[in-house]
Parts: structure tokens; C-alpha cells; sequence
């Protein structure tokens, strides 16, 4: 099949990687003037109970993956495009450009997608995130993602991401939670205060935050919640968070996308035409609804104003970390 995706950041070039190993013609289309991606570290983690560790890195590592994988399989990476619809298998461009028909759209363009119906609901807190180096003697664990709180109106965390690629220095992301329009008043406040204020919360945290100097080295993340109750259409399959997104407490929606993709892929190893995109869609239903259902759950014990969620979260971790010692059930 000729297969469009829009959006080059982790769900598509995945899907396009699996589908041009599996024969297909893939072109992804996206935005960006060059393939790079945007923001800081993120945690794959595994899926399901089990005691495997998630593996945390850049993004740009786990893009400069994919995109090689998907480059090597013969996908084509169209930069420079800016999708504003798609239209019985035709992507359309801003500026008035049209892709050549395709047998298969698939809309990986992610939480701003101008082809999914999606209408997430905002969620009221969001963070400031930012790359720093890893400073040496600094006693934190390097294989732990290590969070302070206060309540849950304050928090800030480190998360120790490897090195970038072509790089030995080791990388920690590192965020700060926020209101959703609270960026404004914290670039007002200035760095003095905010490295005063994470300094009294955390002084371990004071190496990283004096790696600081520019607001700008802190970019704002909104987050927001829905799920696609049908992630496709004529010629259409959405994934990623074209078709579902959360707040990023549970560290899923990365894997999401990618077992979008894959879910996707087998799908059409089987059969085509709307039966695959039945099939694609049937695969991902239960685990996208428990995953959104556990996001809506949680987040408000990490990021909220209550003063009651927090101490059942901190009930909640006691209880666990005292259970994996004791081991005696
Ligand atoms: C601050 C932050 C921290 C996060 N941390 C984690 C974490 O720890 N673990 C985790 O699993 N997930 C995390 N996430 C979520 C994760 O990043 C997303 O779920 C994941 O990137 C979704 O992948 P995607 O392929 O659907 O979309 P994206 O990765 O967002 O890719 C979308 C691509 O589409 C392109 N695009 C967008 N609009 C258009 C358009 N109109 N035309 C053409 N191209 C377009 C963009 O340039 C981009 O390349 C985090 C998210 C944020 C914001």
C-alpha cells in the first residue's frame, strides 16, 4: 500500500518503520524545517505488572533511533510540511499543497493533530521542563527518578537521562510543576527566587538549578486528557496522542504511541482496507481505557491543589516501599 503519515515524532516514524519492513510505501510529512525533536527526557516504561525498570532518555536519543530505523527500512521523511487536514487518503497542507492519494492516512501528529476530531479537556497544572548536565558528586542515584513535593502543589524532579547522542556527558531532565498559566508569573518572579524556593524544598536539587541561567532553558508543557472512542475513518488510522492523551505521571503515553504503531502494523499483516483499521482499533481499546482511567486516578495525587490526595499518595508509597522490604506475603 501507499501510506501517508503526519507527524514525525515517536508514533509515526515507528508505524512507518513496521510498515515499510512489512513491504508498504511510507512517507511521513511533518512540520519541523529539519527532523528534530522537541522537549527533554521521557521514560519508556514497561507496560503491565512486572518488576522490569523503565528506561529513561533524551528524546533526541529515542528519535535518532527511530528515525534510523524507519530511514533504513526506506520510509521518506518529507520536512517542511505543515498538515491542516486529510481527506479520503489526501493529506493537505497549509498553503494550499496535496499529498498524492494515499491507500492509508495515518495521523501521528500528536497532541496538536489538525486531522483527529479529539477534543481533550486541559488539565489545570502543567510543568516547566529543561536539559541540564548531570553535576558529579551531586548524591543523587543515576538509575532512579528521584521527585520532592510539597503537597501537591509543588513539584520538582530529576530525571537522569544517559547522554545525548554523539555526547559523553551524562544529561539529567529536570521539571517544576506549574499551574497551566502560571509561566508568565514565574518568568516575572525571576531565577533568583525560583532557585531560593527549590533550594529550601530540595537542597540537593541546587547543582541543577543553577545550571539555570535563562529562562528560556525551561520550556512550558500543557497537558491534557480524552480519548478517541473510534482512532479511525475512511483511509484513516490516528495513534499516539492524535487519539489519546494524559498527563505524563505514569510515564505511558510514549509507550502508547509506539504500541499504537505496532498494534497498527499487525493489524494490517492480517487484513486490510476498514477490517484492519476494526482490527487496529479493537487491540489498543482496553488498554488505552485502562490507562486513561488510571492517569485520571493519579495525577491529581501528584499535581493538584488538594490537600487530602497528597497524604494518601505518601500513605500509599510507605505502605508499598514497607511491603517490598518486609516480603513476609
Ligand atoms: C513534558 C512532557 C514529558 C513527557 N514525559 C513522558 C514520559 O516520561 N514518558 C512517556 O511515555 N511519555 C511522556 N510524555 C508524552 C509523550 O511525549 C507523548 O505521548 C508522545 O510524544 C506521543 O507521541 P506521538 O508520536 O503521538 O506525538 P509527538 O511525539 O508529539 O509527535 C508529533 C509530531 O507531529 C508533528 N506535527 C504536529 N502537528 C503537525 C502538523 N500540523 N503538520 C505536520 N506535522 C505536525 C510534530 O512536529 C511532531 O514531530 C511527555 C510529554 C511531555 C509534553
Amino acid at each position: 500500500m501507499d501510506i501517508a503519515i503526519a507527524g514525525a515524532g515517536i508514533g509515526g516514524p515507528a508505524a512507518g518503520a513496521m510498515l515499510a519492513q512489512a513491504g508498504h510505501d511510507v512517507t511521513i510529512y511533518d512540520q519541523f524545517a529539519a527532523p528534530a525533536p522537541v522537549g527533554s527526557g521521557l521514560v519508556i516504561q514497561p507496560v503491565g505488572p512486572n518488576d522490569t525498570p523503565g528506561l529513561a532518555i533524551h528524546r533526541s536519543a529515542l528519535f535518532a533511533t527511530l528515525h534510523g530505523v524507519a530511514v533504513a527500512a526506506g520510509v521518506k521523511v518529507v520536512p517542511g510540511h505543515k498538515v491542516i487536514g486529510a481527506q479520503a487518503g489526501r493529506l493537505h497542507f497549509e498553503g494550499g499543497g496535496v499529498a498524492d492519494p494515499a491507500d492509508l492516512v495515518i495521523d501521528a501528529s500528536g497532541a496538536r493533530s489538525t486531522i483527529s476530531p479529539l477534543r481533550a479537556r486541559d488539565l489545570p497544572h502543567a510543568a516547566i521542563w529543561g536539559t541540564v548536565d548531570w553535576p558529579d558528586g551531586c548524591g543523587l542515584p543515576v538509575d532512579e527518578l528521584t521527585q520532592r513535593y510539597r503537597r501537591a502543589d509543588r513539584m520538582i524532579g530529576v530525571l537522569p537521562i544517559g547522554t545525548l547522542p554523539g555526547e559523553t556527558t551524562g544529561k539529567a531532565a529536570i521539571f517544576w510543576s506549574l499551574p497551566r498559566d502560571g509561566h508568565e508569573v514565574w518568568v516575572r518572579c525571576g531565577l533568583d527566587g525560583w532557585r531560593d524556593e527549590v533550594r529550601a524544598l530540595w537542597p540537593e536539587f541546587a547543582p541543577f538549578a543553577e545550571q539555570i541561567t535563562e529562562p528560556a532553558q525551561m520550556a512550558m508543557a500543557h497537558y491534557s486528557r480524552g480519548t478517541l472512542r473510534r482512532p479511525w475513518g475512511e483511509k484513516l488510522a490516528i495513534i499516539g496522542d492524535a487519539a489519546h492523551r494524559a498527563s505524563p505521571q505514569l510515564g505511558q503515553s510514549a509507550n502508547m504511541a509506539l504500541l499504537d504503531a505496532a498494534a497498527l502494523a499487525a493489524a494490517l499483516e492480517h487484513t486490510d482496507g476498514a477490517a484492519a483499521l476494526r482490527l487496529y482499533a479493537a487491540a489498543r481499546r482496553w488498554h488505552v481505557r485502562v490507562y486513561q482511567a488510571m492517569s485520571w486516578a493519579f495525577t491529581p495525587q501528584y499535581q493538584s491543589d488538594s490537600r487530602i490526595l497528597p497524604v494518601l499518595r505518601t500513605g500509599c508509597f510507605i505502605r508499598s516501599v514497607a511491603c517490598r522490604r518486609c516480603r513476609r506475603c
